[in-house]
């Protein structure tokens, strides 16, 4: 209830402050996804100051605004989120006070709705998982660049070079992703994992993909669903599952252990990086290094 009269306050700072109050000269950016953050980071550099509110190992669709956060988004020139109900639980703050004042900026609006995949589970919703994408991250790119360069014009040289950059950076991902999925038999690309995170690098890259726990970690697989997977798992001869650094291990655990139960072996296949980058400092911890990391880890365990 304190937490509830807190948010309401907060937002209705918020209503009050329609200026652009920057610190030291820069812009306060605010992102949520630590794909988001890394993303605007390779855009402002140095000339905007920016705030993740998602560290590693992170789940953005269970994810609750601290007061700290709170404080972060009062404070901020624009927020960055990624949109389509990924952030479950902070989209009602968001859409608040992006009607109130145009601050809040979902990655999801600059996007063709053809180029979505569908929820076959709610309809009129889509799929958030966006960032798997990279074509999709490329137009996300280009919006950001956008966006910053309407908030800060006298930067906008800044903003469109280092976009630039990031745009050849994206193309030489794809081309080598590319190349070490061409080494992966097409029969083999199957790819399960704890939750459905993994359908749009699947339409991408030719991988049929199975998440134990549907769109949203925020519901939780059941036992049927757990020998459902199983018997897939089977029927297809797929040699290895895999964890997700922002979804508890025990779900991936349960499916290995119904496939071993029925007198058959699966190999968990490694961590992969879906809904949040690795720790600061390692390769994971950037959007690119995590897509490559990622696809390293399916490959060598699928092959
Ligand atoms: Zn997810």
């Amino acid at each position: 209830m304190k937490k509830i009269t807190f948010l309401l306050i907060a937002l209705t700072l918020i209503n009050c402050k329609k200026e652009i109050k920057k610190t030291n000269g820069k812009l306060n950016v605010v992102t949520t996804t630590s794909m988001i953050t890394d993303l605007v980071n390779n855009i402002g550099g140095d000339v905007i100051n920016i705030q993740g509110l998602m560290g590693s190992g992170v789940d953005p669709h269970l994810y609750k605004a601290s007061e700290g956060d709170v404080s972060k988004l009062v404070n901020a020139d624009i927020i960055f989120y990624n949109g389509v109900h990924l952030e479950g639980k902070l989209v009602d703050i968001f859409e608040k006070m992006g009607h109130q004042n145009n601050k809040t900026i979902a990655i999801s609006e600059a996007l063709d709705k053809n180029t979505l995949i569908s929820s076959a589970l709610f309809q009129g919703n889509y799929d958030p998982h966006i960032w798997f994408d990279i074509t999709i991250w490329e137009k996300a790119t280009s919006f950001i660049v956008l966006k910053l360069s309407e908030a800060v014009p006298e930067h906008k040289t800044v903003f469109e070079t280092n976009g630039e950059k990031y745009l050849k950076s994206l193309k030489a991902l794809k081309a080598k992703i590319t190349a070490t999925i061409q080494t992966l038999p097409k029969e083999k690309r199957i790819l399960v994992t704890a939750h459905d995170a993994f359908s749009y690098f699947g339409r991408a890259f030719g991988f049929e993909v199975v998440g134990l726990q549907g769109l949203s970690t925020a519901t939780e697989a059941g036992v049927k669903d757990v020998q459902k997977l199983a018997e897939f798992i089977i029927q297809k001869n797929v040699k290895a599952i895999f964890v997700e650094s922002s979804v508890p291990i025990r779900t991936i655990e349960a499916l290995k252990a119904s496939v071993n139960s029925k007198g058959h072996d699966v190999q968990i296949g490694g961590t992969l990086y879906s809904d949040a980058l690795g720790n600061a400092g390692t390769i994971e911890s950037t959007y690119i290094g995590m897509f490559e990391y990622n696809v390293r880890t399916i490959v060598g365990a699928l092959k």
